[in-house]
């Protein structure tokens, strides 16, 4: 549970960090946010978050998006999570949330003329997909958003509807996630995970202009791959028959970390089980994100001064 949180400028005991029914924000969705992780490293006695200044430069970006006046800079934002995760104590996993949003209490659907807020609160967490070693997708019978929709480019609370609509429903249809077509019948992504697929050893992920959210894991991914297995990423649309035939699948983001699928409509991936370019990019993305490679040291924040 979360003890804190920084609330109205300030941190303060979770119970204070309260919004009205009558927010804008809770009414209209007019809100975007950030999703980190931070890693307990045990052998170092150091908690680490996992590239902080990139998730703040998107939440930048999101609320540019929403006409959104974030009154702190990326690396004050990044200052600001470090005190709340020291005043939190951690010493295991945690998962922060950060949200800037439309905060006045008032009717009218719209984004000018209206107060901006800004909070963060942190929780500790652990696995988001159970199945990571192994998940089983089916194609949701929704549509991912449209940039000319709402825009999933922009982590914006309301376009998560959309995710819930499909998580659900392939949850309840007995399926561990979904993936998400976009309009132009192109696979987008999972319902709050990037996806990539190997075909003939070639490393495959849906470009931007589907629809995708541009993952921050997604870009560590691909610069893993390129700079620890030699293998470039071909960013082009993927068709739904060929997540049938490919050779692996995975999902990554900041969640779901890099989770591999092995089934799809109940047709197995390649052999049904975890392949090994999945395996090995696992391998090394919990290596770097726990502060254990030097290489990506400049990727994780260590929360706790060093003695
Ligand atoms: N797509 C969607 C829709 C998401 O919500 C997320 C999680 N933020 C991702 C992809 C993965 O993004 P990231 O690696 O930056 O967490």
């Amino acid at each position: 549970m979360a003890e804190y949180a920084f609330f109205g400028g300030q941190i303060v005991p979770i119970e204070q960090a309260k919004i009205s029914i009558m927010t804008h924000a809770f009414n209209y969705g007019t809100g975007c946010f950030e999703g980190l992780r931070a890693y307990w490293n045990e052998g170092q006695g150091q908690l680490y978050v996992f590239r902080m200044e990139e998730h703040y430069e998107r939440l930048h970006d999101s609320s540019r998006v929403l006409r959104i006046e974030l009154p702190y800079t990326a690396a004050e934002l990044g200052e600001i999570t470090l005190e709340l995760l020291r005043k939190e104590g951690f010493r295991q996993d945690a998962y922060l949330r950060p949200l800037a949003y439309k905060a006045d209490e008032t009717i009218g659907v719209r984004l000018h003329d209206l107060t901006d807020a800004f909070a963060i609160f942190a929780v500790p967490f652990g696995r988001y997909l159970e199945q990571e070693e192994g998940a089983h997708v089916c194609f949701s019978s929704w549509r991912r958003m449209d940039d000319n929709i709402a825009p999933p480019r922009a982590k914006i609370t309301g376009v998560y509807v959309n995710s819930a609509l499909a998580k659900t429903d392939a949850i309840l249809a007995g399926y561990d996630e979904a993936l998400v077509l976009s309009h132009n019948g192109h696979v987008s992504e999972g319902s709050a995970e990037n996806l990539f697929i190997v075909r003939g050893g070639q490393l495959i992920t849906p470009p931007p202009s589907d629809n995708i959210l541009e993952g921050i894991t997604r870009d560590s991914i691909i610069e893993l791959a390129r700079e620890e297995m030699g293998l470039e990423t071909v960013e082009r649309p993927i068709d739904r028959t060929e997540v049938y035939i490919c050779d692996e699948a995975f999902f990554v983001g900041t969640g779901v970390q890099v989770a591999a699928i092995t089934q799809v409509e109940h047709r197995p991936i390649g052999e049904g089980v975890i392949g090994p370019i999945v395996s090995r990019l696992r391998e090394l993305y919990f290596d770097v994100v726990r502060g254990n490679n030097d290489r990506y040291e400049h990727w994780c924040t260590p929360v706790y001064q060093r003695d």
